[in-house]
Order: structure tokens, then sequence, then C-alpha cells
């Protein structure tokens, strides 16, 4: 799932949320790219992939693994 998108290495190119298969990157009004539904995301890495300047991250696990204590 996806997990941050660094607000500084974000130029607001708008690739990501246009690339996204889902509804779930959005840009916001001073031109950032930001999450709007993690839930919805498919882990596809679309978005990790094509920011070139490797501001997203995007985890393998659609989900955080349970704490192991
Ligand atoms: S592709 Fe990268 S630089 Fe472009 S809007 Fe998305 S996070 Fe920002
Ligand atoms: S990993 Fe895929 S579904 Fe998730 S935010 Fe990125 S492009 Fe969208």
């Amino acid at each position: 799932m996806i997990r941050r998108i660094d607000e500084l290495a974000c130029t607001g190119c708008g690739v990501c949320a246009m690339i996204c298969p889902g509804d779930v990157i959005e840009m916001d009004e001073g031109k950032k790219a930001r999450i709007k539904y993690a839930k919805d995301c498919w882990t596809c890495f679309s978005c990790e992939l094509a920011c070139v300047f490797k501001a997203v991250d995007v985890h393998p696990f659609r989900k955080p693994k349970p704490m192991a204590w």
C-alpha cells in the first residue's frame, strides 16, 4: 500500500495521480501530490515507478504486518 509522498521531492508534475488506476492520489492546491484514499491502493507500484523524482514510497504489503510482540 502507498505509504508516503515526499513533499519536498515532489515537483507537482501530476504523473502519479494521472497514472494511478484507483482514486488514491490527488494534487493539492499547493500543486503537490498527496495521498487521498490509501486504503484503495492496489499496491501496483505504478506511481512509484513513474515518479522520476523518487518521491513516492509504496510498501510491498497491502496491510502493515502485525507487531510481533
Ligand atoms: S510523480 Fe512524483 S513529482 Fe510528480 S506529482 Fe507525483 S510525487 Fe510529485
Ligand atoms: S501503488 Fe498503484 S494503486 Fe497504489 S497509489 Fe500507486 S498507482 Fe495507485
